[in-house]
């Protein structure tokens, strides 16, 4: 079944892929949303597509109030509710008695404790029980992401983690925003184009790849939060099988 969606996506229409995947997969199916454009387009085609999916987001405690106005915009122009997962306070507690309020400048190890506290730990909770996880990958985000399938197992979370909008280029979910009136985060139009908690986040600058502003203190390789790497640390890939392409 995984195999036989991730080879049908690509050739529907957006709003055809949620539907396609709603029809696939039995038991609930979450789109976890981080108000980014390419997020807000998914929102769009979700509730176009009359699909029940479940809407949800990881309030970390460190989003720009322009991620939390954007949200609240969001529930009201289409009528949904985004549920939100927010870090154990015991946990937000201790990291900042040990590390300091902003304890994740100081190394790699602090920033991956700070992002398992306040989005990998959720994002647990946000999936648990669920059979298929919606996100809004693009291949072309970063090297990283490149050979993501649409359609995967996630042996992490136990589910099929599906990613509809993985072939569209920025351009083609700002088009698609603009043509739609999907409000998206101003702050894309001020040179973020990948927003995430804002002490983390930083304008990039013409030239610059697009998740360059995120964590910009670090090597450009390590630049995930966690979410959609394994317990290694690396992006998750797949393992080519072979019967794909029997
Ligand atoms: S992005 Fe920054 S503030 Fe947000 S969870 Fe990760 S380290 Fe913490």
């Amino acid at each position: 079944m995984i195999l036989a969606l991730a080879r049908e996506l690509p050739g529907l229409a957006p709003v055809e892929r949620i539907r396609a995947i709603r029809a696939a997969l039995a038991g609930e199916i979450v789109f976890t949303t981080s108000f980014g454009l390419e997020d807000q387009v998914l929102t769009h085609l979700v509730v176009e597509s009359g699909a029940k999916i479940a809407f949800a987001t990881l309030d970390t405690g460190r989003l720009f109030p322009e991620t939390h106005a954007l949200w609240a915009e969001t529930e009201a122009l289409y009528g949904i509710k985004v549920f939100a997962y927010t870090p154990r306070h015991e946990a937000v507690e201790d990291y900042i008695a040990e590390s300091g309020i902003n304890g994740f400048y100081a190394s790699l190890e602090a920033r991956k404790a700070c992002c398992q506290i306040r989005k990998v730990e959720p994002l647990s909770r946000a999936l648990k029980g669920a059979a298929g996880w919606i996100t809004g990958l693009r291949a072309d985000q970063s090297p990283a992401r490149s050979d993501t399938p649409f359609a995967e197992e996630s042996a992490q979370y136990g589910l099929v983690k599906l990613n509809p909008l993985l072939d569209f280029s920025r351009e083609d979910a700002l088009a698609f925003a603009k043509t739609h009136n999907v409000p998206i985060n101003p702050l894309h139009a001020s040179g973020f184009l990948s927003i995430g908690c804002a002490p983390c986040t930083r304008a990039i600058q013409p030239g610059e790849p697009e998740r360059a502003g995120r964590w910009w203190w670090e090597d450009e390789a390590k630049k995930e939060c966690g979410l959609h790497v394994g317990p290694d640390g690396k992006f998750v890939r797949p393992e080519p099988r072979k019967e794909a392409f029997a």
